[in-house]
């Protein structure tokens, strides 16, 4: 027979209503892309996410319906988080730089019927219109100029609402993972899922967030649930500061203005931090915590962070995993460890959150399970209560019969749990029947002072099957040779991982969300030979 507990089913309102209840004047700060600032709470956000809830009602929404956000980061934004799961709903977060027949797509997949976007992305709603017919009502997070405001909308309102209940395992979430090959694939968070997933990721061995913790999450709310960040935060009660746009400068003032402790966003977010401080003199804010994730951390961006008294959290995750799986942080040995190894261990990505399990596999055969013995590497598996099981509407599950989902990344697994990523399965160079890292070499040849931007691929050969060639982007107004480069990364991987020719390009192509796109690189290089 059963225990003698209370049911208290996995639901989101739990979350809003815990933030409402017990941090109700924290204050949820938003600077808007026209430079204007507004503050609410958890009170404030719970009050217009239970009138968002009744005037989804009004439009004849009801469980399971998909609800779509065209939107950057801001407080009424979160409110959809709360207001949509609140009666039932499921958010479809859409990343507004996917292109435009990947938004075709994912809004007609999902068969959003309600899209509230930002006046900043009318553009995009005009032209996509016809294209998405499951859309029948158009909501504009601003004062929207041809549709009805998102204020005005939910004002209509009372807010006397009871949460709609249902299972845990309903879906309150989908997240389109950005489809580098092939269409983007859906993956439904459950309100289950979520909820473990944030409380998992508010701990000291993730996010660490406390009731003094004031987070400005960088990472857009589109990409992967904002990492989770906006549940975590709830459970924790902390002070969100969002930033409707993504310039360095006015993320520089906010974070100095409203004593921002902690950050979250992938490299290249933080690199043009860096790069605006340096420009006009400013010294980094000093931030508590800084967590990278969604691409590898280089180097000099850690060393940085870290002599800038900031706590780096290196993070690894996917859309597919909610997103966390891994995070660095200071290990049991931390206070022995000079700063160069802190710097060697905060390079990798980090430790498994309780939650979720990793093994690796041999590339070649898949049924041979690698030790976790810092050398060997192989293709990463994960499996855990948010990581997915079955894309939406696919017809066969994501993951083995053992539950393990395959990531598509190459990883070290090391003896004291650490996870270390060397590549993509479909970006690691084979040469002679060895493999190549072409993240290694990326990181490496970043850490030059000339080099803005790097990207390895593996070009054909007939000899040992493919070479690496590195392409870089040089820092402006620095000049480097590929002779340099070479040289400079003698000492840094092994003499057999040299590239066989660097090129210089003005620029690299990059994903919907911000990451190196090998697959355009490849294409734009498809007639390139090796001499
Ligand atoms: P998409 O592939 O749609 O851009 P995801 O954010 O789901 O979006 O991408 C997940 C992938 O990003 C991982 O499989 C991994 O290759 C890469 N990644 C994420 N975090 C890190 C990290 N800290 N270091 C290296 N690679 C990372």
């Amino acid at each position: 027979s059963l225990g003698a507990m209370q049911d208290w089913s996995m639901r989101i309102s739990h979350v809003i209503d815990h933030a409402a209840r017990e941090a109700p004047d924290r204050e949820i700060v938003t600077r808007w892309a026209d430079g204007s600032e507004t503050r609410t709470d958890w009170a404030g956000i719970r009050r217009d996410a239970k009138k968002m809830s009744q005037a989804l009602q009004a439009l004849g929404l009801g469980k399971g319906d998909k609800v779509a956000s065209l939107a950057m980061n801001h407080a009424r934004h979160l409110v959809s988080w709360f207001g949509v799961a609140g009666m039932g709903g499921v958010l479809h977060t859409c990343n507004p730089r996917l292109f435009e027949d990947q938004l075709e797509y994912i809004v007609n997949h999902a068969e959003d019927k309600v899209m509230i976007y930002d006046a900043a992305f009318q553009p995009i709603v005009d032209k996509m219109r016809d294209k998405w017919p499951t859309v029948k009502h158009y909501i504009c997070f601003d004062s929207g100029e041809h549709t009805t405001s998102f204020e005005d909308w939910i004002g209509a309102q009372d807010g006397d609402f009871e949460w709609v209940d249902g299972d845990e395992r309903d879906p309150c979430m989908i997240c389109y993972t950005s489809g580098t090959t092939g269409n983007p694939k859906g993956v439904q968070y459950e309100h289950r899922s979520t909820l473990l997933h944030a409380m998992a990721g508010l701990q000291p061995a993730a996010f660490n967030f406390n009731a003094s913790s004031v987070m400005l999450p960088v990472v857009p709310m589109f990409h992967a649930a904002s990492w989770g960040l906006p549940y975590a935060g709830a459970m924790a009660g902390i002070k969100f500061v969002f930033s409707a746009v993504n310039d360095p400068a006015v993320l520089d003032e906010v974070m100095k203005t409203e004593g921002v402790t902690d950050s979250a966003g992938v490299p290249t977010v933080w690199l043009a931090h860096f790069q605006y401080c340096d420009a006009n003199d400013l010294e980094l804010p000093k931030l508590r915590a800084a967590t990278i994730g969604g691409s590898a951390a280089p180097r000099f961006m850690i060393e940085r962070l870290m002599k800038n008294g900031t706590r780096v959290q290196h993070a690894w995750g996917m859309t597919e995993t909610s997103p966390i799986g891994t995070v660095g942080g200071p290990t049991g040995d931390w206070e022995q460890l000079t700063f160069d190894q802190k710097v060697e261990k905060t390079m990798k990505q980090g430790r498994p959150i309780f939650g979720v399990e990793l093994r690796t596999v041999d590339l070649d055969d898949p049924s041979k399970v690698l030790p976790r013995d810092g050398e060997s590497s192989g293709a990463l598996h994960i499996r855990g209560p948010w990581v997915v099981k079955r894309y939406f509407k696919a017809e066969k599950d994501a993951i083995d019969a053992e539950g393990w989902f395959n990531t598509g990344d190459v990883a070290i697994l090391h003896p004291d749990g650490t996870m270390q990523i060397t590549d993509r399965t479909k970006d690691v160079i084979k040469s002679g029947g060895e493999w190549i890292s072409s993240v290694e070499l990326e990181n490496a040849a970043v850490g030059h002072p000339a080099v803005a931007e790097a990207a390895a691929i593996g070009m054909m050969h007939p000899k040992w099957d493919e070479r690496p060639v590195l392409f870089v982007v040089k820092q402006a107004g620095k000049d480097v040779t590929a002779e340099e480069v070479i040289n400079f990364l003698s000492d840094k991987v092994a003499k057999w991982w040299l590239p066989d020719a660097v090129e210089f390009v003005d620029d690299i192509p990059h994903t919907a969300t911000g990451k190196i796109s090998k697959k355009d690189l490849r294409d734009r290089f498809s007639d390139y030979q090796l001499e």
